[in-house]
């Protein structure tokens, strides 16, 4: 989508500090960090959220997971722990309806959320 900010971020238009790419996603550090370790994990086909997975998205969410059990390891959080959030519409405090994955770690993360 020509508007949305991830697809410019996917295309390159806006530069990210980018740490994995592959044929179906990318993974970037969030520009606002809200724990040492930040990162959102996009697929590159746009989706505008959760709602708008269709029949045969289940590979590409299951792909998702995959890179998150790898970026973990690489960023040195997959034993110390770490959340994986995907906020949705106006409750969850969705602010960019292209799909993404928060991975947060690096510190104690409180619960429930706000
Ligand atoms: P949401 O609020 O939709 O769950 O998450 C959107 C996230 O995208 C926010 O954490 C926000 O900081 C991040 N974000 C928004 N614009 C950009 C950008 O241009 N570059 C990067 N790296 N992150 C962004
Ligand atoms: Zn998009």
């Amino acid at each position: 989508m020509s508007d949305c900010i991830f697809c410019k971020i996917v295309s390159g238009d806006i530069p990210s500090k980018k740490i994995y790419e592959d044929e179906q996603v990318i993974a970037f550090h969030d520009i606002n960090p809200q724990a040492p370790v930040h990162i959102l994990v996009v697929p590159k086909k746009h989706v505008s959220g959760v709602n708008e997975l269709a029949a045969g998205d289940e590979a590409l969410v299951g792909h998702v997971y995959g890179v998150i059990a790898r970026l973990v390891r690489e960023l040195g959080v997959a034993e110390s722990g770490y959340r994986v959030v995907v906020n949705s519409g106006a409750d969850g405090q969705q602010s960019v309806p292209h799909l993404h994955f928060h991975v947060l770690g690096g510190r104690l993360l409180s619960w429930p959320p706000g």
